[in-house]
């Protein structure tokens, strides 16, 4: 039975700084996220980041940059041997034009499910706004809303107790 997190990225994964993280030197890695992600890893999950990168749409920073920002996040998960298993995130912003995989659309955690073979009532969405949660519900997925920036390893474990 395959079991799947879903994470936010910004505020969840990495410093939440209330704008557009444009730079790699701004993109900070919270260390309680490397613990959490560490737990999963350990406990045999799949985890996953969605996330939307409307900047990109903006032309505040390219995909090469934000892959960049993502080698960065895998080298130091590796140091404590910890890694993400897939990456989805959404390059559009509304103000260019429509799009169905942007959150709170559920395209991108249904892509991811079905990519992994795992069903709905496997996986978790940990997220810190409202859109998260929606994304989730609407792969019914149970979504955690936690404030942004907030330690989530208590909930990973808890996430971790009750889907096992
Ligand atoms: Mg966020
Ligand atoms: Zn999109």
């Amino acid at each position: 039975m395959n079991k799947a997190i879903f994470l936010d990225r910004d505020g969840v994964i990495n410093e939440e700084v209330g704008e557009y993280i444009t730079r790699v030197a701004d993109f900070k890695v919270l260390p309680h996220a490397v613990e959490g992600i560490k737990k999963f890893n350990d406990a045999g999950w799949q985890v996953v980041i969605i996330t939307n990168q409307g900047g990109i749409a903006k032309g505040l920073y390219t995909a090469a940059e934000l892959d960049q920002m993502h080698r960065l996040m895998q080298q130091q998960l590796a140091e404590v041997t910890a890694h993400v298993d897939l990456i989805y995130y959404c390059p559009h912003h509304p103000d260019f034009g429509k799009c169905l995989c942007r959150k709170p659309d559920s395209l991108m955690v249904q892509k991811a499910l079905a990519r992994l073979n795992v069903s709905p009532v496997h996986a978790a969405f940990i997220g810190d706004k409202q859109r998260d949660i929606e994304s989730a519900a609407g792969a019914s997925v149970k979504g955690y809303l936690i404030e942004p920036n907030e330690n989530w390893v208590p909930l990973a474990d808890e996430i971790i107790q009750k889907i096992s």
